[in-house]
This record gives structure tokens, sequence and C-alpha cells, in this order.
């Protein structure tokens, strides 16, 4: 992003067409500044996308990237769908005024409480992911007047390429049963309930994907099986769920598709496996989480302290890090920053950029280059806007951050700045 940044009179860096050292000033650091026009710009190319490919679909924003009420009422603005795998996320959900029949439920361990929660709120479907699922769901539905749409999760056993961490599509995953043999266990218990109608298979391959053959074969999998159950019992699912995982641009290394190009493959090659094997076409639901918010937001942070160690490496650190931010740390992702107030100044000072924290591992950037760098000066760093806020802990009892979304180039404050108050608030007395 940053040869395409904006720079503003004063030499200040614009984003969403405002000076980012003045957002810095009036909401304090460290602070996340989402561009909203460009969420729903990401939203509307997933959704235009199978509108135009003329096919059925939900585009199910996955929550968990960055939720909070402001985020869920532009997702519900935007007509996306919604996937939540906590009954925190499904709270967040309900405070948002999220329609209820266009969330799905995710997650490996659902508690009694969660499918109690999902089944008592009419959310649209439930993700079955393994067959402790089911046996709650069934004795749930003893006092359950009604019936859920569910999904199988399956494991297809396809390696994206990406960070093996962040990897949950292969067959050694804590996800979802796998394609060979569980599936067709859960299709039998599940149909053998009255209550659960079974709309199809869902899987999600990975993260930070950027090419669409991980997602042809999948889909090639996953219709090996459907064909078989449409050859025993006439099974026709109504709809597959491919995930999310659509790679976004952190640094010049990432080369993203456009968003339509992966909508548009996997509407192609849906098309091709239902007539291959004489199957009507199911409606096509994805679950982009990184690629709906992560290049829409920067992270705001004040410098202040550097230690400079001759012939190594010189340490910038910032008011914040690993509890902002843990990607770097969990995953050794890669970030882009630059200094907001510094925008055009040449770039000479080679550097890596630290948190906070006590921890070694707290670094948010290794070996970068930044104009010569003083106290005060404000760091913004790029593409943080999913898998950042949503991550952030109290480590060392730091407060966490406040959000502000800009659209129409006004700054709104929609997650406050936490005090040292919120941070002790559930502490008791033992004295
Ligand atoms: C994490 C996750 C997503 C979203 O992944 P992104 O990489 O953010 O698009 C979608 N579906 C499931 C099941 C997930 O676990």
């Amino acid at each position: 992003m940053s040869e395409l940044t904006e720079v503003n009179g004063k030499g200040h860096m614009v984003f969403a067409e405002r000076d980012v050292v003045e957002l810095a000033e009036t909401f304090q650091t460290p602070l996340f500044v989402y561009n909203v026009e460009k969420v729903r710009k990401n939203a509307r190319a997933f959704v235009e996308g199978f509108k135009k490919a003329g096919v059925k679909a939900q585009v199910a924003y996955a929550s968990k990237a960055f939720s909070s009420v402001a985020m869920l009422q532009v997702a519900k603005q935007e007509g996306l769908s919604l996937d939540v795998v906590s009954q925190g996320e499904l709270y967040t959900a309900m405070k948002a005024d999220f329609p209820m029949e266009k969330i799905h439920l995710h997650g490996n361990n659902k508690s009694r409480e969660e499918l109690k929660m999902a089944l008592d709120q009419h959310i649209g479907c439930i993700v079955v992911d393994n067959f402790h699922d089911i046996t709650l769901l069934k004795e749930l539905l003893k006092d359950y007047n009604g019936t859920m749409d569910v999904l199988i999760r399956v494991t297809p056993g396809i390696e994206a390429h990406t960070h093996d961490y962040i990897l949950t599509g292969n067959e050694d995953s804590k996800f979802g049963f796998d394609l060979k043999n569980q599936a067709k266990q859960a299709y039998d218990q599940i149909q053998q309930i009255d209550q659960l109608h079974l709309k199809g298979l869902h899987c999600h391959i990975g993260s930070q994907i950027f090419e669409t053959d991980g997602f042809i074969m999948a889909i090639k999998r996953l219709y090996e099986v459907l064909a078989d159950w449409y050859k025993q019992d006439g099974f026709e699912a109504t709809v597959l769920n491919l995930g999310g995982g659509f790679g976004i641009r952190y640094t010049d290394e990432d080369k993203p598709l456009p968003l339509d190009d992966y909508v548009l493959a996997l509407v192609k090659e849906v098309t091709e496996e239902a007539d291959t094997h004489g199957l009507s076409l199911p409606e096509i639901w994805i679950e982009p989480g990184r690629a709906i918010v992560g290049d829409t937001a920067i992270t705001l942070y004040e410098i202040g302290s550097k230690k400079e160690i001759p012939n190594m490496r010189n340490y910038v650190s910032v008011d914040g890090g690993m509890t902002d931010n843990i990607r770097p740390a969990l995953y050794q992702a890669k970030y882009e920053a630059i200094i907001a107030n510094k925008a055009r100044a040449p770039k000479t000072y080679p550097c890596s950029i630290a948190g906070k924290c006590c921890e070694s591992g707290d670094m948010l950037i290794y070996d970068t280059l930044l104009p010569e760098v003083t106290p005060g000066d404000i760091l913004a760093v790029f593409s943080t806007g999913a898998y950042g806020y949503s991550m952030a802990s109290h480590y060392n009892r730091f407060a966490k951050p406040a959000v502000v979304f800009v659209e129409n180039e006004e700054a709104t404050l929609v997650v406050k700045r936490e005090t040292y108050a919120d941070v002790i608030q559930n502490d008791l007395s033992y004295e």
C-alpha cells in the first residue's frame, strides 16, 4: 500500500480522505481506523460476482475477523450473511439486530448452551462439525418445536498454500469430519433426526489463499461424496458452502486475485461438477473474513523509545504490539508501515518495529526502512483490519485500543478505548 499512500500538503498520510495524524490526535493511539467505503466495496465484489453469474448464493462474513456491533451493522446493510463461532459472537450479532435467519453457527466444540441459543434464536443454519454436535442437537431438539437446517463440515484433505498454523482444511485437523468414512456416518445419523434438515456440505480449506486450484480440488472431492449419496438415497445438496480464506495484500509478496475471480472460478466448477453428476445446481455459500475487512484498516501507534545495536539491528518501539496485533508473533505474519507525519520523507533508517509487551517475540515488523525516527512520530501499519482487534488481549494489563470508522470523510468512534477500570472490572478483592 505504501507506494499508493495519499499525502496531503502537510506531508501527512491521508487515509479514507482523512489526515491520519489528526485522527491520532483526536482519538489517541493505538487506534484502529477502518475505511468503511472499502469494506462495502469488498463485500459488494463478492455479492455482485454471484449476481453477475446468476447463481443463488450467500456471502457470509466470518465475524471472527472483526466483530463489533458497528461492523455487523455494516455487514447487515450490505446484505451479507454472518458466521459466528461462539455465544459471544452470536450475542454481538443480536445486539447489532442482525437478521437471525442469515446467521450460521460454527465451532469444533459447541457447548449445549451455544446450541440452545442458536435454536432459541432460530438462526439460519448450524454447521455440524463432529458427532458430539449431533448428540447434543438430538437431545436439545426433544424440547424444541421446529426444525434446524444443518450442513456437514468435512475436511477434503486439500492443502491450501499457506502457513501451517492457519491451515484447517487438511485431514489432520481438529475441524470437521473426514470425507472418506465419518462424513457418511454423520449423514446417516442426521437423516434419522426428523427435526434436522440436511442442506449439504461445508469445507474451509485454509487462509490467505491466492489461487483457485485448492477450491477447485475441494469441489471435486465434495462432489465424489455427493454423487455417492445421490446414488444411494437420491439425496441432493441444496447448499454447498466453500468456506473463506481468500487472500489479501499485506506486503509486496502477496498477490491476491480480484475477489470476483474467486467467485467466478467457484461458480464454474460447481456448475460443471453438478452437470457431470446429473445433480441440480446448489446455492453456493462462501465465508470471507479477511477479504472483507483485512485491507480496509490501518493501526496508528505513537513511536517512543529506540535501541540501536551497531551492526545488528535498530529497534523502534511503539505504544502497542502483540496485545492489538498478535499475528506477527503467532504466524510470522508480515506487515508494511510508514511514519504518517513524515509520509514524504525519504526512507533511510533501517529498523525493526517492536511492541511494548514483556515478550521478546512482541515484534510487529522486522527489517524495514523508515524515515529518521523521533519520539512522538505516528506509525501507520497497513492492512490490520482482520484478526487484529478480534485477537486483542489484556496481556501486561494493557487496555484495548479504540476503533474508528471513516466514511464520507466522517470519523466515528465505534469501539471505545478501554479504561484501566475496564481492564480490572472483574477482579475481586481478597483481603
Ligand atoms: C476462519 C474461517 C473463515 C474465514 O477465513 P478468512 O481467511 O478470514 O476468510 C471462514 N470459514 C471458517 C469455517 C473459518 O474457520
